[in-house]
């Protein structure tokens, strides 16, 4: 009784708390008598080790990332059903809460952010565009963020290894998510205003001041645009004679150490870039704070004083324990479920509501 009492106290607390940002930052991310590293999976269930939410978000991550450039598969392997099924889902979903631009030599879906910059640097408010993310995100949330998205895949990937993670105190961590939020302006901005420019008839001079910016201000900077537009289009050495080639990248050299950098710090800090400088992340967390699919905690299970599994675990470096029970209502949660497959107590659960 007096455990119930102490965390309905607790619920209060964290009701009074609606953001996680606002969470007292004096607290430091360090908290030795709490475990600090992911638990190692159990062998005691065989056939778990196969049959997991991890595995499924591993096949479907690894599955979209073949798929969103799907005609490299198929010019490779043939198969027009395979095609077949890629295009049909574009045809239902012309673009997805995720980054992938369209422009790729190889793409068959494209992010919604990278549809949004076309359409509105072309002179075209985004309606439609819009109207499907909003219904998307305030449905699943940012669930493409954690299953679907390249970007994702890639830093999730490298995380993998059972590797000690960095975690920045909270209040480095608040500071560092700003600056998502700061391109997205700066990016929203500049496409507005070649937008506008392209209505008036008076963009010319705009597009040739802004250079490979005026398309898209975040393209030179998306790993998604690096990867899929402009690794396809560089001329790459194919023999040591042909090493001389890279002397020619020139802005390309900086792009691919960029994404270079992204893989590397992924080793130790998991999502890093889609926690401090997405830009479209930032939009996405935006519409899916209330979404209909959230995860929460079942306060007859959870053990917040004595365990912080949920909150090792999680790539996004959410600090769950601070939510309320009922609802975790956080625009940095990309449902991975990575906090519910390691819960020891079974106490995290999904909500639709
Ligand atoms: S936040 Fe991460 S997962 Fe989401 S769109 Fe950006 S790169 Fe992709
Ligand atoms: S809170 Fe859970 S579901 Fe959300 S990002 Fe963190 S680990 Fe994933």
């Amino acid at each position: 009784m007096a455990e119930d009492a102490e965390r309905n106290d607790d619920m209060a607390d964290d009701e009074e708390q609606p953001e996680l940002d606002e969470v007292d930052q004096e607290e430091t991310a360090e908290e030795p008598h709490k475990i600090d590293k992911a638990p190692r999976i159990s062998l005691k269930n065989p056939v778990g080790l196969i049959v997991n939410t991890r595995m499924l978000r591993r096949i479907v991550q690894i599955l979209f990332f073949v798929g969103i450039n799907v005609y490299i598969l198929v010019s490779w392997v043939g198969g027009e059903e395979i095609l077949a099924f890629w295009e049909g889902l574009r045809d239902i979903l012309p673009t997805l809460p995720i980054i992938a631009p369209l422009e790729g030599s190889f793409a068959v879906l494209a992010g919604t952010f990278d549809t949004l910059q076309r359409e509105l640097t072309g002179g075209f408010f985004p309606f439609f565009t819009i109207g499907a993310m909003i219904i998307i995100l305030t449905i699943l949330g940012r669930s493409a963020c954690g299953w679907i998205c390249p970007i994702g895949t890639v830093q999730d990937f490298a995380t993998l290894p059972n590797r000690s993670k960095v975690r920045p105190a909270p209040g480095t961590e608040k500071e560092l998510r700003r600056i998502k939020a700061y391109i997205f302006f700066i990016v929203g901005f500049l496409a507005a205003w070649v937008g506008i420019s392209t209505v008036l008839g008076n963009e010319e001079a705009l597009v040739n001041v802004l250079g490979p910016f005026a398309n898209g201000a975040f393209d030179p900077f998306s790993p998604a645009y690096i990867v899929f537009v402009e690794f396809a289009n560089q001329n790459w050495p194919v023999s040591l004679e042909t090493l001389w080639y890279v002397t020619q990248w020139g802005w390309f050299t900086a792009q691919f150490a960029f994404v270079a950098l992204i893989v590397i710090v992924s080793f130790w800090i998991p999502r890093w870039f889609c926690r401090w400088i997405c830009p479209a992340g930032w939009l996405y967390g935006v519409f899916s704070r209330s979404a209909l699919f959230s995860i929460g905690r079942n306060p007859a299970r959870c053990t917040p004083d004595t365990c912080n599994v949920c909150e090792v675990v999680c790539p996004m470096n959410i600090r769950i324990r601070r939510f309320p029970y009922q609802h975790m209502h956080s625009a940095d949660c990309i449902l991975c479920l990575d906090c519910r497959s390691h819960c020891p107590n079974k106490a995290i659960v999904i909500r639709f509501s």
